[in-house]
C-alpha cells in the first residue's frame, strides 16, 4: 500500500472538518500525517524530589497521605492541596481549580503528578495528574510529543490521531534505504524510527530516531536532485553552439582591462557548456565587485556568434538600466544590438522594442520581470542570464527558460552561498566561482560608530568629497514614520544638503518614478551629484567606482547579507574606501552583526555567520529561492550529514545494480512515487 495515496480521512476520527484543518497544515494523506513530527516533547519522565530542578517542570510518582484539603475563593476559584509520599520524601502537591479530582484522591492512592517544582517549599503545582493504573502505565517515563496545530485541532487530538494512524497503517511503512546504508551508519529501521520520533520512550530512543530520519531526508532529497540533474544532462535537449573561439579571444583582448585568472577560468567553463550538447544550467557566484558583468558580456557575445539571441534578466530597473549601459559599452566594438525592456517604457517604445526582438533585429535583450511577460516573444533565444538570481523565484527562472528552445542558462549571484546551502538549493546546477577580485582593489575599512558621532561622520564625508570622491548614505526609511524612531532618507537628505553645501546631494528612493530614479543615478554616476542619500534601492549591483564612502544609518536594522551588498557598492575603483555603520543596536544579534561586519569583508565568511545568526529558514527567503523545507533535518546543525548523504546518493545512482537490484527496490519505489505525485525540481 502506498501511504502517500491514502487520504487522511481513512484514519479513524478524521472527518470532513478535521481533514480541512489538517489540509491547512499540508496534511492530506496518511503519509503526511505520519510525517507530521512534533517540534518538541513534554517531559514526563519520573524523577525523585532530589533530582527535580527548582522552578522547572517535574513529574513524581507517589502515594497520597491523608485527605486533600480544599479552599474556595468565590464560586469558581479553588486551591486543593495534599501531601504525597514520593519514595519516602513528603511533598506538598497543589491543584488550582481542579476540584473534579477530589474524589479520586483517596488516602493511600498512588498517582503520577506533573507540574512546576518549588524546591524550597518542597511543593509541586500540578498541571497534569494521572490517577488510574492505565493512565499511569501509559504516561510513566514518557516524552510526550507537542505538535503544531491549527483551527479546531488540539495537540492532544493530534497525538491521539497520529497514534491511531500508526495502529491502522504502521505495518504499511516500508523501508526505503538499502540495507548496506543502514548497516554502515547503524541506523534503525524506518517504521521504528518514525514511531519513536513521535513517541520516544526516552531521550536516546528519540535521538536514534531523529538521526535516522535526518539522514533519510537528506539522502532522498539529494538522490532526487542528482537524478534530475543526470536526466536533464542526458536528454541533451540543448543544441551545441558553434562559435569561433578566436573571435571570442579577440574580444577579450580588446577589453579595457585584462581578465583576472578567476574570470578566465569561469569564462572557459561557461563557453565549454555552451559548446556541449546538453543545456547549460550553471550558477556563477562571485563576491560583490568581482566582475561578473564582463563575464556575462563575453557569454552573450559567444552566443551571438553562434547565431542566437541572448537575454539578461535583473531584479530592478536601476540595475537593468545600468547593465544596459555597461553591456552596450562593452559590446560596442562588436556592433551587437542591445535592447532594454522595462516596465516604464511607453506603450509605443515597448511595442517597437518587442517587435524588433521578435523579428531578430535585436541580439541582446536586457530587462526586469517585464521580460517574462506574455507579450515577449524571442526570435531565437539561445542564452538566458539572470543577475542576482536569488531575487527571482524558481518559477520566474523557469518561465524565462521556456521563452526559447532549451536555451543555456546562467545564474549570477553576489550572495555568497555557504556550501550546504549551495548543494541543497542549487544542487542540480553546476557551480562556477570567481574567488578573486580585480588587481589593485584596496580593502574596504569598516567602522561601527554610535549615532552620537553622526556630526563627525558628516565631516568625514565632506573631507572625502572635497578630495574628489563620492559617498552613499543609506537610510532604512523614506519618510517620517510615527511607529519607528529611525532616520529617514528625506530628513537626512535635507540635513546634508545644508551641511555639505556647495557639494551636491541627491535623493533616491523606491517611491520615485523610474525616470526620476534614472536621472539621479545618472547625475551620481557622472559626479554631478557627490553624495547620494538613498534607501536600499541601490543595494544590488549598482556600480559607481568613484564612490568610496558608504554610510549606513541605523545599520542594525539590516541583515548581514544586505550590509555586505551595500558595502560592496564602494571599493570598486582604485581609491581606498570606507564603510561606516552608524547604529545603536539594542539586540544581541544587532551587536553581533556590527561585529561581523567590522571583522571581515569575505562574503563567504559573512554568509556563514549570517546562516548561524538567522538559521537557514530565513537565509534568503526559503520559498523564493527554492530552498527545500526539511521536516527533520537542520541545515546548520546537521550539515555534515548532508554532505555524507549527498556522496552516498551519488554513489547509489552510479551503482550498476541501481536499476534492477533488489536492495534498491525501496529507493526506486520512492523515486517513482515522487514522479506520480508530480513533484518537480524545475
Ligand atoms: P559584480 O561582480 O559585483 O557584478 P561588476 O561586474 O559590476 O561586479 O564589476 C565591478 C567593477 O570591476 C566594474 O567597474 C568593472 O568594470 C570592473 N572590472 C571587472 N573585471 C575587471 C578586471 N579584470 N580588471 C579590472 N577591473 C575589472
Ligand atoms: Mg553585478
Amino acid at each position: 500500500m502506498d501511504l502517500t495515496a491514502v487520504p487522511v480521512t481513512k484514519v479513524d476520527g478524521v472527518g470532513e472538518k478535521r481533514a480541512e484543518d489538517l489540509a491547512q497544515l499540508g496534511i492530506t494523506t496518511v503519509a503526511d500525517l505520519l510525517e507530521h513530527y512534533p517540534y518538541r516533547y513534554e517531559d514526563y519522565r519520573l524523577v525523585s524530589p532530589a533530582e527535580a530542578v527548582h522552578e522547572e517542570k517535574a513529574t513524581f510518582r507517589g502515594r497520597i497521605q491523608g485527605s486533600p484539603s480544599v479552599r474556595w475563593y468565590g464560586k469558581k476559584k479553588s486551591r486543593m492541596s495534599a501531601r504525597l509520599d514520593v519514595d519516602g520524601v513528603i511533598v506538598q502537591v497543589v491543584w488550582f481549580n481542579q476540584t473534579f479530582l477530589k474524589n479520586k484522591l483517596k488516602p493511600g492512592q498512588s498517582l503520577i503528578v506533573s507540574g512546576k517544582w518549588d524546591a524550597h517549599r518542597l511543593q509541586l503545582t500540578a498541571d497534569r495528574t494521572f490517577v488510574s493504573e492505565a493512565e499511569q502505565q501509559k504516561q510513566a517515563g514518557r516524552l510526550e510529543p507537542v505538535y503544531s496545530v491549527t483551527g479546531s485541532l488540539s495537540v492532544s487530538w493530534m497525538r491521539k490521531t497520529i497514534y491511531q494512524a500508526f495502529v491502522q497503517y504502521g505495518r504499511e511503512i516500508k523501508e526505503v534505504l538499502p540495507e548496506y546504508l543502514l548497516q554502515k551508519y547503524k541506523l534503525i529501521e524506518r517504521p521504528k524510527a518514525m514511531y519513536f520520533l513521535h513517541f520516544p520512550k526516552g531521550r536516546e530512543e528519540g535521538r536514534q530516531a531523529r538521526r535516522r530520519m535526518v539522514y533519510e531526508e537528506f539522502f532522498l532529497y539529494e538522490l532526487r536532485l542528482l537524478k534530475h540533474r543526470l536526466e536533464t544532462k542526458e536528454k541533451g535537449k540543448g543544441t551545441p553552439k558553434n562559435f569561433d573561439r578566436q573571435k571570442v579571444n579577440d574580444f577579450i583582448d580588446q577589453l579595457p582591462f585584462p581578465l583576472t585568472g578567476a574570470q578566465r577560468r569561469v569564462v572557459d567553463e561557461i563557453l565549454g557548456d555552451m559548446e556541449a550538447a546538453g543545456q547549460m544550467n550553471r550558477l556563477l557566484q562571485g563576491d560583490v565587485g568581482s566582475g561578473k558583468t564582463v563575464v556575462a558580456a563575453i557569454a552573450l557575445y559567444a552566443n551571438y556568434l553562434a547565431g542566437h539571441q541572448g537575454a539578461l534578466m535583473v531584479p530592478t530597473e536601476i540595475l537593468a538600466e545600468q547593465h544596459a549601459r555597461s553591456i552596450r559599452q562593452l559590446l560596442e566594438p562588436t556592433g551587437l544590438q542591445v535592447a532594454l525592456v522595462i516596465g516604464s517604457l511607453t506603450a509605443r517604445e515597448r511595442r517597437e522594442a518587442l517587435g524588433q526582438v521578435q523579428m531578430g533585429l535585436v541580439d541582446v535583450v536586457i530587462g526586469t520581470h517585464a521580460l517574462i511577460q506574455d507579450g515577449v516573444v524571442f526570435h531565437d533565444l539561445g542564452l538566458v542570464i539572470t543577475d542576482e538570481q536569488h531575487r527571482f523565484g524558481v518559477k520566474q527562472r523557469g518561465m524565462l527558460r521556456e521563452k526559447g528552445r532549451a536555451p543555456d542558462v546562467l545564474h549570477m549571484t553576489a550572495t555568497p552561498i555557504p556550501r550546504t546551502m549551495a548543494i541543497t538549493a542549487f544542487g542540480d546546477m553546476d557551480v562556477s566561482t570567481i574567488d578573486e577580485l580585480p588587481a589593485g582593489r584596496q580593502p574596504i575599512e569598516t567602522h561601527w560608530v554610535k549615532t552620537d558621532l553622526w556630526p563627525r561622520v558628516i565631516r568625514f564625508i565632506q573631507k572625502e568629497c572635497r578630495k574628489g570622491r563620492q559617498a552613499y548614505v543609506i537610510c532604512p526609511l523614506i519618510e517620517e514614520s510615527e511607529k519607528v524612531d529611525l532616520q529617514n532618507a528625506q530628513d537626512v537628505f535635507e540635513e546634508l544638503t545644508v551641511e555639505l553645501a556647495p557639494l551636491r546631494v541627491g535623493l533616491l528612493h523606491g517611491k520615485m518614478s523610474p525616470t526620476e530614479k534614472e536621472e539621479v543615478m545618472r547625475l551620481f554616476a557622472e559626479n554631478e551629484v557627490q553624495i547620494l542619500v538613498s534607501t536600499t534601492v541601490v543595494e544590488v549591483g549598482v556600480n559607481v567606482p568613484n564612490a568610496t564612502v558608504m554610510v549606513v544609518y541605523d545599520a542594525d536594522r539590516f541583515g548581514l547579507a544586505q550590509l555586505h551588498q551595500l558595502r560592496g557598492r564602494v571599493g570598486r575603483g582604485q581609491h581606498a574606501s570606507t564603510c561606516i555603520l552608524v547604529a545603536d543596536p539594542k539586540s544581541e544579534t544587532g551587536i553581533e552583526r556590527m561585529r561581523v561586519m567590522t571583522e571581515t569583508t569575505d562574503g563567504f565568511e559573512i554568509a556563514r555567520r549570517d546562516l548561524e545568526l538567522r538559521g537557514p529558514g530565513d537565509f534568503f527567503g526559503v520559498k523564493q529561492s527554492g530552498m527545500p523545507d526539511f521536516k527533520v533535518g537542520d541545515l546548520v546543525e546537521d550539515y555534515h550529514v548532508l554532505e555524507v548523504a549527498r556522496a552516498d546518493a551519488a554513489e547509489c545512482l552510479a551503482s550498476p545494480g541501481f536499476l534492477d537490484h533488489e536492495s534498491y527496490a525501496g529507493l526506486r519505489r520512492f523515486l517513482d512515487s515522487q514522479i506520480s505525485n508530480g513533484s518537480n525540481l524545475d
